[in-house]
């Protein structure tokens, strides 16, 4: 059974308990270590053989893969944040498959997550958006054409913006074309990593300020009046309003737009 685990955004304790459990056990650790915090892997056995997948074509991924099961070895694959996200596990599984050797994904902290966590932010505000678009820019990889940005941007929803760091005049002129200039934009560099950094601006200037600032990899652009400081208070804790597990209490003491007044 060869285990796929997200080891998390970079803080080494921000893997799964499951996940660090996983690699302890470990005979042969394949991880992507452009990304990947080498402390994750800080718990390996001795003697655990361990492969940096960024000079590795995915055949060679899949013989060692192969040859660890064939030799009763213990393998896992280790992913940086969750592999769901821009992880390029799925077609490692389909060559699994095909080669009828059995797998599990034990899923991680994604970096979009850990973004929100530093800058204190929920994705998901009453009022302003109730959805969150997790995309990126074309590059070697294509985007699909009904998912330009510019079609993205006419939600105005929460986004967040992977691989793009490198183009960010490109996207903000193209995010310019849905959200009103003036709409807030954070970029957080090595999100959860001793050396993360945030820079924030709006679609105006944040360009401008994330040149100035020297990011160019490792970053995720979120976009959206999430950021800001309105909005309305949830209903869940309301206390004018009764739900299955509470019945409401009263008039509220609280504001009714939250934030900043
Ligand atoms: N599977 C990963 C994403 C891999 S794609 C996840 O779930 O997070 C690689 C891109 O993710 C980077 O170019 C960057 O945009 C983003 N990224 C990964 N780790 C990051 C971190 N700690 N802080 C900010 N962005 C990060």
């Amino acid at each position: 059974m060869i285990h796929f685990i997200g080891a998390g955004p970079g803080d080494p304790e921000l893997i799964t308990v499951k996940g660090k459990r996983l690699i302890e056990a470990a005979d042969i650790i394949i991880y992507a270590g452009s990304l990947v915090n080498p402390q994750v892997l800080s718990g390996a056995k001795e003697g655990a053989a361990v492969f940096n997948s960024a000079s590795m074509t995915l055949p060679e991924v899949i013989a060692v893969m192969k040859q660890g099961e064939e030799e009763g070895r213990q393998v896992v694959r280790v992913h940086t944040g969750d592999p769901s996200i821009y992880g390029a596990h799925r077609e490692q599984m389909a060559e699994l498959e095909r080669l009828g050797i059995a797998y599990d994904v034990v899923p991680g902290v994604s970096s979009f997550l850990a973004a929100a966590a530093a800058l204190k932010k929920e994705y998901t505000l009453p009022g302003v958006s109730q959805t969150v678009i997790l995309t990126r820019t074309g590059g070697r990889t294509p985007m699909p054409e009904r998912e330009q940005i510019e079609m993205l941007a006419i939600h105005q929803a929460t986004m967040v913006i992977f691989l793009s760091i490198g183009q960010m005049e490109e996207l903000c002129r193209q995010l310019r074309s849905g959200y009103p200039e003036d709409t807030p934009v954070a970029v957080v560099y090595k999100a959860s990593w001793a050396e993360e950094r945030q820079v924030t601006g709006t679609l105006a200037d944040i360009a401008g300020k994330v040149r100035a600032a020297g990011i160019t990899k490792t970053a995720l652009v979120l976009v959206g009046q999430f950021l800001g400081d309105e909005f309305e208070r949830s209903k869940l804790y309301d206390e004018t309003f009764s739900h299955e597990y509470r019945q409401a209490s009263g008039e509220s003491p609280l504001p009714v737009f939250g934030g900043k007044k």
